[in-house]
């Protein structure tokens, strides 16, 4: 058995999709409008859609793969075991995009399945922690993720190239997930693949929490479930009984394997075969090295429990001495993924943030006419995209991506502790007094 993350085996043919409704009927307007056309300057959403019909070098562009929908693709950035990740920009926004590329011959009935929960996992969160979608393209050949650009790389190579993360740097990356995953099963979802390499970067101490390929959503957290899924090394024990399974005790084993690799540059079970791997995973030992501060390794030895029901919860991670006093990361306020209601809203119905949206889109030339006339599309219209990305940029903006700080001394870690935990609900920012 192979150590990198199991994946199922692709082949067969996603549905057929095509974004160019936008953009043919775009154009077809604009032919029926051609002499006020020439009268008038095309907005920029308006030249972008002609050229992507008329223009040589723009359908050349589409064609080889240099243009993805509004995308000008640049290198590649990574790659998964069935897809590319490109960097790519918006033509319209400038914004810099990741573009995960999977090839649709390649993706039989499961793979598929699999894709459209990742669609359905990161569209239902809402977290300065996780990574946004912003559009789904679909071409004959090829599906397209897009997705937040995250630009600092992942955690997996920065600790492998730089060695482990001083203490400061990991408590806030940690809670920084801790956050990330508390939402995820708050809201019943299991991510089952939680490891380094899919913890990125946006800046130096943001970062996100990537890939829902093998998330799952459950009817309650102590739903039973009986897939295997996930990265060996960061498998928990009862994966390797090949017992079914409670989803959150599963991905808490992957923070405290996480952990582990963040504070020592090492992971707490190694071995050169899954067998052998499996046995130091079933025995549960391992050895932290004494320099790992006593809180921290009274954590990992909290987490890394044999006994899934032992093993220490989310909310009790958040109030531990080790992260004390956090002020972790909220959920954002619900935001709509779909434009309409800029369209639908009365006069002085939208909130400020919404009418500076509503402002950008029509400052490229997209109208309250082109978002309605574009509905149904959910993810896979570029119109979605734009609104997203343009969301996102003013929320950025607004600092409710700020890096997490670290302040001050920790005094009366009991009250902390409690304060803590009280102001997950209260608060917008991640704080750490260390
Ligand atoms: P994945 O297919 O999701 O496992 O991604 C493969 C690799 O591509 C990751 O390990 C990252 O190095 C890179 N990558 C994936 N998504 C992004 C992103 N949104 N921004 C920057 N790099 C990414």
């Amino acid at each position: 058995m192979p150590m990198g993350t199991y994946r199922v085996s692709p082949r067969g043919q996603g549905p057929r999709h095509s974004l160019w409704s936008l953009s043919e009927s775009s154009v077809k307007e604009e032919e029926g409008e051609e002499d006020e056309g020439a009268r008038r300057c095309l907005t920029p959403f308006e030249k972008l859609t002609t050229d992507m019909c008329r223009d040589e070098k723009t359908i050349k562009e589409l064609t080889v793969g240099r243009r993805v929908g509004f995308y000008k693709v640049r290198g590649e950035i990574g790659a998964g075991t069935f897809s590319k990740v490109k960097l790519a920009f918006h033509a319209l926004t400038k914004d810099k995009v990741a573009i995960k590329i999977l090839d649709k011959t390649r993706l039989d009935l499961q793979a598929q399945r699999l894709l459209s929960r990742e669609i359905s996992t990161m569209e239902s969160l809402q977290h300065p922690n996780v990574l946004r979608l912003y559009e789904v393209v679909e071409t004959p050949s090829r599906l397209h993720l897009v997705l937040e650009y995250a630009g600092g790389g992942d955690l997996y190579t920065r600790i492998t190239t730089e060695g482990r993360l001083h203490d400061a740097l990991s408590k806030i990356v940690f809670a920084q997930v801790l956050s990330a995953m508390k939402h995820l099963h708050d809201n019943n979802i299991i991510h089952r693949d939680l490891k380094a390499e899919n913890v990125l970067f946006t800046c130096q101490a943001c970062v996100k929490v990537a890939d829902f390929g093998f998330s799952t959503k459950v009817k309650s957290r102590s739903e039973i479930l009986d897939t295997f899924c996930g990265s060996p090394p960061y498998a928990a024990p009862e994966l390797f009984r090949d017992e079914s399974y409670l989803g959150p005790a599963v991905d808490t084993w992957a923070m405290g394997v996480l952990l582990f690799f963040m504070v020592t540059g090492t992971m707490p079970f190694r071995a050169d075969t899954v067998v052998r791997l499996r046995r130091c995973v079933l025995e549960g030992t391992y050895s932290l090295p004494t320099w790992v501060s006593a809180p921290c390794q009274r954590l990992i030895r909290g987490i890394l429990r044999m006994d899934p029901s032992e093993r220490c919860a989310l909310d009790q991670m958040l109030g531990c001495e080790w992260l004390l006093p956090v002020e972790i990361t909220r959920p954002l306020p619900p935001f709509q993924l779909n434009p309409r209601y800029l369209a639908e809203a009365g006069p002085g119905e939208l909130e400020e943030e919404e009418e500076e949206v509503k402002a950008a889109l029509e400052q490229l030339g997209i109208t309250s006419e082109h978002i309605i006339n574009n509905q149904g599309k959910g993810s896979r219209s570029p119109i979605t995209g734009v609104y997203r990305i343009l969301l996102h940029q003013g929320q950025r903006k607004r600092g409710v991506e700020t890096p997490p700080m670290i302040r001050g001394v920790v005094k009366d870690p009991k009250r902390d502790s409690l304060r803590a935990y009280r102001s997950l609900r209260h608060t917008s920012k991640l704080c750490i007094l260390a």
